[in-house]
């Protein structure tokens, strides 16, 4: 039976047959924005919102304070306050007016309410199951393909940034809105290191000050995913033996360097600046977003107390320490001969 909630018209379905779901989310938006009026005032609101920037080391942060983010930034999201909600990516409990667009009867394309990107998409998996990566890299990496035209592809972890850490999904937002999809290649080349490279793929491990980064490189697929899966590995033998080890990703797709894969290494969820109950307290929950270079402040009175020292605080408390990564890059080019 067709989803009642699936968005299609002619123009969508000759996009999907090109494979190409980017200018088919496209439409989708278009549509959205003029028959949704919670998803037209919300992008109303974002071309009002305040922003301010700051070059931190070698790459660039933007922050940016967008109140409609305070719900999502201070989700609780141990097990016991998610058991106690209901899901809201189940799509019995979309609103009425959410319409999405159907990918390989797999996931569904939803336009997300609470946007940070100029264009903001949710990718929520039809069946309410675990976010986890490493069984579902490959729809990731597809995924960022089939959008590649208008978008790139993000993952957070169930540990450190989705808000539902019981439904498995992505986010697809405007390419080139994070700084880091512009950044990488020079922290790559001042920050970086090589752990392997072959015709194939590039692998390489950054640390640019803050953040602790890997990077893969590559068009071809297959080497992708075994690369990718002996890296998990290896990882999760360092960082949370127990269940997926804590990273977020942005992934963006080019024809012809093909995808570019950045993994943010962490060592926890929040900073100790969120916990704090005095005038120290700054409502930031990073994930990948803040770490590609937009840092979400829905509180005015951080967004005006934010500075680069601030900043380079947070990101380095929130991301592997400098020791652990040494120790995990030695580990890894030996797994890699
Ligand atoms: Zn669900």
């Amino acid at each position: 039976m067709q989803n009642p909630k699936i968005y299609t018209n002619q123009e969508i379905e000759s996009s999907i047959k090109r494979r190409d779901y980017g200018s088919a989310l496209k439409l989708l938006f278009t549509e959205q924005l003029k028959s949704w009026q919670q998803l037209s005032s919300a992008y109303t609101a974002l071309t009002n919102i305040k922003t301010k920037s700051f070059r931190i080391n070698n790459f660039k942060v933007k922050v940016q304070f967008n109140p409609n983010r305070f719900k999502s930034t201070s989700a609780k999201t141990d097990l016991e306050s998610i058991k106690a909600r209901e899901c809201f990516l189940c799509v019995k409990n979309l609103p009425a007016e959410q319409l999405g667009i159907n990918y390989h009867d797999k996931f569904i394309f939803l336009c997300n309410p609470f946007p940070i990107f100029p264009e903001h998409f949710t990718v929520s998996s039809i069946l309410h199951q675990q976010q986890q990566l490493k069984k579902n890299f490959k729809d990731f990496l597809n995924l960022a393909k089939d959008v590649s035209a208008h978008y790139s592809v993000i993952y957070n972890g169930p540990l450190c940034g989705a808000s539902a850490p019981d439904h498995l999904h992505f986010q697809a937002g405007s390419k080139k809105f994070l700084p880091v999809e512009d950044d990488i290649q020079q922290l790559k080349n001042e920050s970086g290191k090589i752990i392997y490279d072959d015709e194939l793929l590039i692998f390489s491990a950054i640390d640019d000050g803050t953040r602790k980064i890997i990077l893969f490189e590559s068009s071809d697929e297959k080497k992708l995913s075994t690369c990718f899966n002996k890296f998990y590995d290896v990882y999760k033998s360092f960082n949370n033996k127990e269940d997926e080890p804590l990273f977020n990703l942005v992934s963006f797709f080019d024809d012809e360097a093909g995808w570019s894969i950045v993994i943010f290494l962490r060592s926890r969820h929040r900073p100790e600046r969120y916990f704090r109950e005095d005038d120290q307290k700054l409502l930031v929950s990073p994930a990948a977003i803040d770490l590609g270079g937009v840092l979400i402040t829905p509180r005015e009175k951080d967004f005006d107390k934010m500075n680069s020292n601030i900043i380079s605080e947070i990101f380095t408390e929130v991301s592997l320490s400098k020791e652990t990564f040494q120790l995990l890059i030695e580990k890894l080019k030996k797994e890699f001969i």
